[in-house]
């Protein structure tokens, strides 16, 4: 029998920590839109002390600082980068070099500010000079992302750049197909787009990233500010 898509992303879920080692889950599972604010905040807490000293791989041995992500943790909207880059590294916080600053700008365009978005990464360290993640880092530290959106289960996730996009949809196709079409990640729609490192180099794609936006507005039944 075929199962329903939530349950299907559960069970895929706990087999997933099962295959990590895990004998049970780092975080409390809130039912969709279940959980005050202030239960989010301390699962979320919760889920940052399992990280702990994090040493699960050898990105480990080269960060500053873990970059677990921040913001508001029963927001709607949540921004998934790759990971963190030297200023990120250097402060502990998610997106506040060169490339933060452009995502910052999208975010007030969008009509929030940083506070009320939830903005994180898909592996918490720094990869020295900036290298992509390799896959036993991103199988590393997917539980916590992983949990970080179930926790917080926003409305739409803006998946930045291509690594993001890859693994929280299981998928190699390029970011350019990928973007401007939602998909799905924990049953939470995931709205592909540029990385914002990708716009510096390449500002004439800022439009598409802003129709992505738009499309995220529009599921939360917002308008632009
Ligand atoms: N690039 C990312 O993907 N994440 C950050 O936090 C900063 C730059």
């Amino acid at each position: 029998m075929k199962q329903a898509p939530r349950k299907e992303a559960l069970v895929q879920t706990l087999r997933f920590y099962e295959a990590l080692g895990f004998d049970h889950l780092p975080f409390d599972l809130p039912e969709s839109g279940a959980g005050s604010a202030e239960d989010k905040a301390e699962a979320l807490d919760r889920l940052r002390h399992t990280l702990g000293d994090c040493k699960r791989c050898k990105l480990s041995g080269g960060r500053t600082n873990i970059v677990f992500g921040e913001g508001n943790p029963a927001a709607e909207i949540m921004f998934i980068g790759e990971g963190p880059g030297r200023d990120e590294d250097a402060q502990g916080r998610p997106f506040v070099g060169e490339a933060g600053k452009l995502l910052t700008n999208l975010i007030k365009k969008m009509g929030f500010e940083r506070e009320d978005v939830y903005i994180g990464n898909i592996i918490k360290c720094r990869p020295k000079n900036n290298r992509d993640p390799e896959e036993d880092e991103i199988a590393a530290c997917m539980p916590f992302i992983t949990g970080q959106a179930r926790i917080i289960r926003p409305k739409a996730i803006m998946a930045l750049g291509r690594i993001a996009a890859h693994t929280l949809l299981g998928t190699n196709t390029p970011i350019s197909r990928l973007r401007g079409r939602f998909s799905e990640f924990q049953g939470i729609p995931v709205m592909p787009t540029f990385h914002p490192a990708y716009l510096l180099r390449n500002r004439g794609e800022k439009l598409k990233v802003w129709d992505d936006a738009l499309q995220v507005l529009k599921r939360l039944g917002r308008e632009p500010a």
